[in-house]
Order: structure tokens, then C-alpha cells, then sequence
């Protein structure tokens, strides 16, 4: 019997908005992103094995850094 199965991550936007960068340091669009990670059998994603996890993607640089608790607040 064959048993595909595996992992597979998701990126979803919440929201953007303008800000500085702590990275190229210019003024540009600071994406807010969800990353959620699920357990697959046969290419279906079935269910969570990990708790999502946030990240500020840069539009300039496409730099991408954890969010602080008070940006998900925020978007
Ligand atoms: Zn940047």
C-alpha cells in the first residue's frame, strides 16, 4: 500500500500598510502574512500541526521579519 503524505504551508495576507522598514530603511508597504502549516495525505491538507506564525514582509527589499504582538493588533 502507498501512503503519500507530507507537510505543506500556506501564506495568507491579512493586511498591509505604510511604513519604514528595519531592514533597507525605505518607506514602502509593509505586508502582514500568516503562515499555517498542515499535515497532508495525498496532497489534502487535513489539520494544523504547528500554531500559525506572522511575519512583516517588506515591498521594497521583500525582506521578511516576525511580527510584534502589537502589529497583528494593528492590521
Ligand atoms: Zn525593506
Amino acid at each position: 500500500m502507498l501512503l503519500i503524505f507530507g507537510l505543506r504551508s500556506k501564506d495568507t495576507i491579512i493586511g498591509s500598510r505604510l511604513g519604514r522598514c528595519e531592514v533597507c530603511g525605505a518607506t514602502a508597504a509593509q505586508t502582514l502574512v500568516r503562515r499555517t502549516t498542515r499535515f497532508s495525505l495525498f496532497f489534502i491538507p487535513l489539520f494544523p500541526v504547528r500554531a500559525a506564525r506572522h511575519f512583516v514582509t517588506c515591498t521594497n527589499c521583500g525582506r521578511a521579519r516576525g511580527a510584534a504582538r502589537e502589529e497583528l493588533v494593528a492590521a
